[in-house]
């Protein structure tokens, strides 16, 4: 083997290792079940003791009924992570419900720093959409119906949005144990301390004044 063709080789592998990397670690045993009483600190939570498991470690209920729908957005999603299911602990997945109310139930628009979201429509009319990171900011969007799948990109600005008259129930899948939320609106005006308004204002080509009422507004943690 030449040798330019063995630092090829090389390079390639630690190009694929650091991908296999990048995310939610591969399972070396076939599970580790959170043991949130650990106060060992690794990336996700120390294994429970194997003998100290039981069946209920892997298993959440009550996915068949709606969350709580906010009347200020009129959604609700029920997100079954880590925390919920301590049986996903390093398996680098997780599921969320998702409920609309009919006619502009909203899920703002929002990024999961962790996970690629594929969402699957079981009844109602959704519009969705995620935008494209710099230069293009392209808006990827399209109504789905019953049956539809639908993929947002991991780190991508996305949004659903009920335009039918029957309420929307879909469920999502995430490719993450904790694939976290940042909720835009609720980050940028809802920070706590807050962030400095005359910074905002110039970002967002306010007045200050604006800015100082968007602040003092009271944005959910869905915002
Ligand atoms: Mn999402």
């Amino acid at each position: 083997m030449s040798p330019s063709y063995t630092v090829f080789l090389l390079a390639f592998f630690v190009y694929l290792s650091c991908h296999a990397i990048a995310f939610d670690p591969s399972p070396l045993q076939d599970f580790c079940v959170a043991d949130k009483r650990s106060q060992v600190l690794v990336n996700g939570f120390a294994c429970k003791n194997p003998d100290d498991v039981n069946p209920e470690d892997f298993l959440f209920s009550g996915l068949d009924k709606p969350g709580y729908i906010s009347p200020d957005l009129g959604s609700n999603v029920t997100l079954v992570d880590v925390h919920k299911l301590v049986g996903l602990n390093t398996l680098g997945i997780s599921v969320a419900r998702l409920d609309l109310a009919p006619n502009s139930g909203l899920v703002p628009p929002h990024i999961h720093p962790r996970a690629t979201e594929v969402l699957t429509v079981l009844q109602g009319t959704l519009y969705v959409g995620f935008v494209t990171s710099a230069p293009n900011f392209k808006l990827i969007a399209k109504v789905l119906n019953k049956g539809d799948v639908f993929v947002f990109p991991i780190g991508l600005v996305h949004f659903q949005y009920n335009i039918g008259r029957v309420p929307v129930v879909a469920f999502a899948g995430l490719s993450s144990q904790n694939p976290g939320v940042i909720p835009v609106a609720k980050a940028i005006f809802g920070s706590n301390p807050p962030i400095s308004d005359d910074a905002l204002a110039k970002t967002f080509k306010l007045d200050k004044d604006t800015v100082d009422r968007l602040q003092s507004e009271f944005w959910t943690a869905t915002n």
